[in-house]
């Protein structure tokens, strides 16, 4: 018997289960997989490199909702030093990313005219109310007020900020939002010394204090009886709690619960959630490419990258450099191996455009393609007042957390906060 049952070891479920256990519940963490981590998995491989899952930074570093958890949890993320040397990429090159108003009134990447009209619109979204656009898109918003072809083909420069480009379809509330707190926090990204590791070794050594996470145990059937939740069946066992988290992606637990107990809303909105995929390579070179530290992301093309190895010698064995570029594949990629071929060879031709030498330096390249770049696309119909609430309307006692429910920010930021919301419910309904 638990306190509480988490399905689901991404940053989601290890952060309800830290904060649980951290306040003295008896917590059972449940991971279908091998590996703590889930879509930010990091891990360091046998030849001495730290690979992450796709390079994972967290917004607005220690101002931001990752370092919330872990305040609770009277920790602090260790972060690298700032170092301010952010890079776009724009028409084939490569440009200082504009900090603050000033950055955007002299980036030589704009007509002068169209940083004026660039700044004109970053007024605006500094004064709006998000809750106004939620259900607009950002293209929707700047054409209110303004019409300038330049600033309108560097907009998916302001939805890559929240990982979802396409101006046409990202919702404009999702990125007032985010941009209102990042002009207020006045920080940038913050990457973790060591990688997503670190954060998921100081969740783990918190759960294991008062709980047990199991690996390789798959969640197989949440029990409910009488309008609520007893416990869960596994691949292994049956587990008992009076309180169980679902800490996957929701259309997930379809699978796990009779549907016809769940909210109608709830199943719609689960299997309607729009995937978007993207193709990942970690690339290894014996010499430096660059001495770029902080992120790099393109305007015109759907690409982020990051020197690992530049900014945490930590990531690679001596005398070996690292850095991953993904490229967002086409809405709803259903793995046909020509689509990605077009994807590399464009992400190929990018960095040979911007980084003449390197793809001739790179002795050892690592693919994949992440399924579900952010459970939830912030589209419109996806955006934080639609997604479905942390705790179940009709089955006491279950809850929903991670990127596919109702919590702030954007990309794994929405796993943090959701997590956060939901231990707030229990410990503020159970008494111990
Ligand atoms: C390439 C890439 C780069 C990204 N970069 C960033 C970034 O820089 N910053 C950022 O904030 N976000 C980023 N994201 C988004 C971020 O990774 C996700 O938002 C976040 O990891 C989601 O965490 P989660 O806990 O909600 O879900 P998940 O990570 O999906 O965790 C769910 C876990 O549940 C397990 N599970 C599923 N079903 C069961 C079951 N039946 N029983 C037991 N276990 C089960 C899964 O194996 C998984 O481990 C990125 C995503 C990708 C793919």
């Amino acid at each position: 018997m638990a306190d509480v049952i988490i399905i689901g070891a991404g940053y989601a479920g290890m952060s309800a289960a830290a904060l649980l256990a951290h306040a003295g519940r008896k917590v059972v963490v449940l991971e279908a997989s091998g590996m703590i981590g889930g879509r930010a998995q990091s891990y360091r491989d046998e030849q001495g490199y730290t690979r992450e899952y796709g390079a994972h930074s967290h917004r607005l570093a220690h101002k931001g909702i990752a370092n919330e958890v872990f305040k609770r949890l009277g920790e602090e993320i260790d972060f690298l030093p700032e170092t301010k040397d952010a890079k776009l990429i724009f028409k084939g090159r490569l440009w200082e990313r504009p900090e603050g108003p000033m950055g955007f009134l002299r980036t030589p990447m704009l007509s002068f005219r169209a940083r004026l009209v660039l700044l004109a619109l970053l007024a605006r979204i500094k004064k709006a109310d998000p809750a106004a656009w939620y259900d607009k898109t950002l293209l929707d918003f700047y054409k209110t007020s303004f019409q300038h072809p330049e600033v309108e083909a560097f907009l998916p420069f302001l939805g890559m900020t929240i990982m979802c480009p396409d101006s046409d379809k990202v919702s404009a509330g999702e990125v007032i939002d985010f941009l209102q707190r990042a002009l207020a926090a006045d920080v940038g990204v913050g990457e973790p010394r060591g990688g997503s590791a670190r954060i998921f070794l100081t969740l783990s050594k918190h759960i294991e204090q008062e709980g047990q996470i199991h690996l390789h145990e798959k969640a197989e059937e949440i029990i409910i009886e009488n309008g609520r939740v007893t416990g869960v069946k596994t691949s292994k066992a049956t587990i008992h709690a009076p309180d169980i988290i679902f800490a996957a992606r929701l259309p997930l637990v379809l699978e796990l619960i009779d549907n016809s107990l769940l909210p109608a809303a709830m199943i719609d909105y689960a299997k309607n959630i729009e995937n978007s995929s993207s193709l990942v390579i970690d690339f290894i070179t014996g010499k430096p490419i660059t001495s770029i530290c902080s992120g790099i992301l393109g305007v015109d093309i759907p690409i982020w990258a990051r020197f690992q190895s530049n900014a945490d010698s930590s990531f690679t064995p001596s005398g070996k450099y690292m850095s991953t570029w993904g490229i967002m594949l086409p809405w709803h990629f259903d793995g046909d191996e020509k689509i990605v071929l077009e994807a590399e060879t464009k992400l190929k031709n990018t960095i040979a455009t911007v980084f003449p030498d390197f793809l001739k330096r790179v002795i050892e390249e690592r693919k994949i393609i992440v399924p579900v770049m952010n459970g939830n696309v912030l589209t419109p119909a996806h955006s934080k007042p639609h997604r479905p609430d942390t705790q179940c309307s009709l089955i006491q006692g279950l809850y929903f957390i991670g990127d596919t429910v109702r919590g702030d920010g954007c990309s794994g930021d929405i796993s943090f906060s959701s997590a956060m919301k939901a231990v707030d419910k229990i410990l503020g309904a159970q008494i111990k």
